[in-house]
């Protein structure tokens, strides 16, 4: 009968063998616990990346009582994180920017309070909020930027202009905010894309040489003072001027076209002929220069009256100050806000922004400055 043999291991192998396996459930244990923190964190809405971190600085509980806060995850995940600031942070809106904790840092050791902070990034874009972070801590900051179409990067020129014209904030806002704190013509804003019903043409807005209106059409002769088949505008404004024309002529009135659309070229005409005539003092108070004219946007008309000579003085003018805004017209350049406009008051000229934008406008009392500086340009 063969012997039974019992295979046995020699002592030496067998002890490091229990070790290997112990070394293996330690191992495992602490990769489930770890696994386990860290989903309990990414659970509380924070990154892979920031999970890490907040384990490396012991900062679980923290991160799981002040869960889905983005402006913290940012935090943790950042190269710039500092501990000290860590309760400020929270406090602090979340804007996604590049440099936001980097900027968060220099705003609090300037002594900005989380409430002065949010404010700061809610009215600038990253850069802006770079330069901003690098001047000594400074005043209004409330009484300007309550209003949200203030512009961080405008604040030294919202001081300037408040010091040197006193108008209150909101005032200083939107005047610096056209650039109406410039000179005319002085580094215009492009709007040579903006095809929109609301664009603005004005001294510190400018179309270019090669801005043309979509959809230009023919505006009917009958409806012309001149019974003239060369005048142009864009179809939205040429189709609500008919429709208010006829509005008009119900009302027994007989309102007509004067002038729509004029070209880069059409304007420069002008502006040479009245240059050579009476010289540059007078083309800068009275001609606007080529590119920088409303009409060329092809949705300004000026008016004129079938029974009266004098625009102003005529019932098609007074109709048109309570009704023109229900066509989707707006009276353009009205005296009280020459500052604004930059143009003498005209009664002749109007101009198409749609029907919504006309009630606004006639609402608040805006001119298209106003309303542009207000509603659009945020
Ligand atoms: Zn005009």
């Amino acid at each position: 009968m063969a012997q039974k043999r019992v295979l046995k291991m020699k002592r030496g192998p067998r002890i490091i063998c229990k070790i290997f396996i112990t070394l293996v459930i330690i191992f495992l244990i602490l990769l489930i616990a770890f696994l386990y923190v860290k989903h309990k964190i990414t659970s509380a809405g924070y990154s892979e990346e920031a999970s890490i971190r907040i384990m490396k600085e012991f900062k679980i509980e923290y991160a799981v009582n002040n869960p889905d806060n983005k402006t913290l995850n940012r935090a943790f995940e950042s190269s710039d994180y500092k501990e000290k600031y860590l309760d400020k942070y929270k406090q602090v809106k979340f804007f996604d920017q590049e440099h936001l904790i980097k900027n968060i840092n220099t705003l609090l050791d300037r002594g900005y309070s989380t409430r002065d902070i949010s404010i700061i990034l809610a009215h600038g874009n990253d850069n802006d909020v770079t330069e901003f972070a690098k001047k000594d801590m400074v005043k209004y900051l409330e009484e300007f930027y309550s209003y949200d179409f203030a512009k961080l990067k405008n604040y030294d020129r919202y001081v300037k202009y408040m010091d040197e014209e006193g108008d209150d904030e909101e005032t200083t806002i939107i005047m610096v905010n056209l650039d109406l704190d410039k000179d005319n013509y002085d580094t215009p804003f492009d709007v040579s894309k903006d095809q929109s019903l609301t664009v603005l043409a004005n001294k510190h807005h400018e179309l270019g040489k090669n801005y043309v209106p979509n959809n230009l059409v023919t505006v009917k002769e009958e409806y012309t003072k001149d019974k003239d088949d060369s005048i142009k505008g864009r179809k939205e404004a040429v189709d609500a001027a008919v429709e208010m024309i006829n509005a008009a002529k119900k009302d027994g009135l007989n309102l007509l076209i004067n002038s729509g659309y004029r070209s880069y070229e059409d304007q420069k005409d002008v502006y040479d002929t009245y240059f050579k005539l009476y010289g540059q003092e007078y083309v800068d108070k009275y001609v606007v220069n080529p590119g920088f004219s409303e009409h060329q946007t092809g949705l300004a008309f000026d008016f004129a009256s079938g029974s009266s000579k004098v625009f102003k003085e005529s019932k098609e003018y007074d109709w048109m100050i309570k009704n023109s805004y229900k066509y989707g017209f707006c009276y353009r350049y009205l005296k009280k806000k020459e500052d604004i406009t930059g143009i003498k008051t005209e009664a002749w000229h109007f101009r198409y922004v749609g029907k919504d934008v006309a009630k606004i406008m006639d609402d608040g009392d805006l001119s298209l400055e106003e309303y542009y500086a207000i509603y659009i340009d945020k």
